[in-house]
């Protein structure tokens, strides 16, 4: 007897896709559509977009990177035999940034990202091979303070690992070295220190952290990715920085993205490693199948050497005197933001920066952070919200780069206008009912087009202008659990690319 046929896979749901032209479009007008998809994009030049982009305010360097980029584009970093250029270009790029961060041996990589997590597969490959990380006793851990980036807790996810989570002192929002020590235990591969973390921009005190470390016999990385080709330049320039690098006793790696405050087009960073066989512990090769012999040193294997190019370009066209301007003038963009700021009715800096990365805080209930938010964005300003997390009160963070002097006295000026309109406005409405139904709400239940529909029936939308009203998505995850808003934020994601939001 036929058996029952299978069911047929669903249709796939969601608006008309666009087909392959059957036949190649003209140049120009694939151009043209270029240039019109992306004047919807924040603008990446000019400093009124105060994170993800890092702009020097001159012109001639970015152009440049853009040159030296399209000269690499088509070469494959996949095999640096073939392409020998791609060899001599990454050891003068590490070269550079080991000259100013207490030597070692590195890897460039793709992003800060990817050089967390070699630094981390490293350490747990380092420590597995020494016998450490007591596999016996469960999954390798890291120790990291709560003020880290989730690129550690990705790449523990990645690699199999368990992330202890220390908080960080509530005044200074600096690591607690006590605290740290007492979260080892004996799966413990790697501790953790920024400098500067990211939302704060605080530095961790990374000579007791990594004497601690040490002392228990643990690797210890520094994330310096926002603040490894910053910090150098402002000590140069005279300012007192604590020793963060790879000189300090006990300090095993170090990440620095070049794609940052080295002003490289994004594709850029670099993890520095006091050992070179704890660098070779970063490496992967591969000789289990019948085609060409891979061996990578980092997660990617076909890579356009672009990125390697243009940070390559970008750090001879700079040099050492050009990132002290620039680091300088940054620093002093964000000397003056605090101080502005502490001349605005209901706002305050967190903590001390040691770095030009400003976190703007509110304690007036009326005054919402974001809120604040959107109303920079409709005065054609970007302000990045942060949430709360762990009693960290939620705020806008904002990174200050090369261009941002120039600017400043308008980005405080819009900064206290927003926080008035603000103030007027009042903070979003969040039922409590709704943050409660989203906490208990089986996601798994909804499709795509169910979970945007939801959205859209809470109010979370396009505004008027056509952009959305970030605040009442802020609010709302703002008021639910980590694991809730990581839950949400997955599925928001999933429709957003299938074109149901
Ligand atoms: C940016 C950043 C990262 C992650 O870097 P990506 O380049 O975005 O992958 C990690 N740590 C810190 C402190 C950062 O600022």
């Amino acid at each position: 007897m036929p058996s029952e046929p299978p069911t047929p896979p669903r249709e796939p749901t969601g608006p008309p896709r666009s087909p392959l032209p059957e036949h190649g479009r003209p140049a120009d007008e694939i151009l043209a559509e270029l240039e019109r998809l992306t004047a919807a994009d924040l603008p990446v030049r000019g400093g009124q977009v105060t994170a993800y982009v890092y702009d020097t305010g001159r012109a001639e360097i970015h152009d440049l990177a853009s040159r030296a980029y399209l000269e690499m584009l088509e070469v494959n970093g996949l095999d640096p035999t073939a392409f020998p250029s791609i060899v001599a270009l990454e050891r003068q790029v590490l070269d550079a940034v080991a000259g100013r961060l207490g030597g070692g041996t590195g890897i460039f990589t793709s992003g800060g990202t990817e050089s967390i997590m070699l630094a981390v597969k490293a350490a747990r490959d380092t420590a597995a091979a020494a016998g450490g990380g007591d596999a016996a006793a469960g999954r390798p851990e890291i120790v990291v303070p709560n003020t880290a980036h989730p690129a550690f807790h990705k790449a523990a996810h990645y690699l199999g690992m368990d992330v202890v989570t220390v908080p960080a002192d509530a005044a200074t929002f600096r690591a607690d070295p006590a605290a740290t020590a007492a979260a080892m235990t004996p799966r413990t591969v790697l501790v953790v220190a920024s400098a500067p973390s990211y939302p704060h921009g605080v530095i961790d005190p990374v000579a007791d952290i990594a004497s601690l470390a040490a002392e228990a016999g643990v690797m210890c990385h520094v994330d310096a990715c926002v603040g490894g080709w910053m910090l150098p330049w402002l000590r140069e320039s005279g300012r007192d920085v604590p020793p963060f690098d790879l000189s300090v006793p006990g300090v095993t790696s170090l990440s620095c993205d070049l794609h940052k405050y080295g002003y490289a087009p994004k594709g850029a960073s670099v993890v520095l490693f006091r050992d070179e066989r704890v660098r070779r512990r970063a490496y992967f090769a591969s000789a289990e199948w019948p085609g060409y012999t891979v061996i990578n040193s980092t997660v990617q294997s076909s890579k356009s050497a672009g990125p390697l190019g243009a940070a390559w370009a970008t750090m001879m066209a700079i040099g050492a005197q050009g990132y002290r301007d620039l680091a300088a003038g940054a620093m002093r963009a964000a000397e003056r933001l605090v101080a502005g700021v502490a001349g605005i009715p209901g706002l305050r800096v967190l903590g001390t920066p040691d770095a030009p990365l400003v976190a703007v805080a509110s304690d007036d209930p009326a005054l919402d952070v974001f809120v604040l938010a959107d109303e920079a964005r409709a005065r054609g300003w970007f302000f990045q919200p942060q949430l709360s997390y762990q009693g960290i009160p939620a705020n806008v963070h904002f990174t200050l780069t090369g261009v941002s002097l120039a600017g400043v006295e308008a980005l405080l000026e819009t900064l206290a206008e927003s926080a008035k309109a603000a103030r007027d406005a009042g903070p979003p409405d969040v039922p409590a009912e709704l943050t409660d139904a989203l906490s208990s709400l089986d996601l798994d239940a909804l499709d795509d087009e169910g979970f945007a529909g939801l959205l859209g029936s809470v109010g979370v939308g396009l505004g008027s202008g056509g952009q959305p009203e970030m605040a009442v998505v802020n609010a709302i995850l703002n008021a639910l659990p980590p694991a809730t808003r990581e839950e949400l934020l997955v599925r928001f994601l999933s429709a957003l690319y299938s074109g149901h939001v």
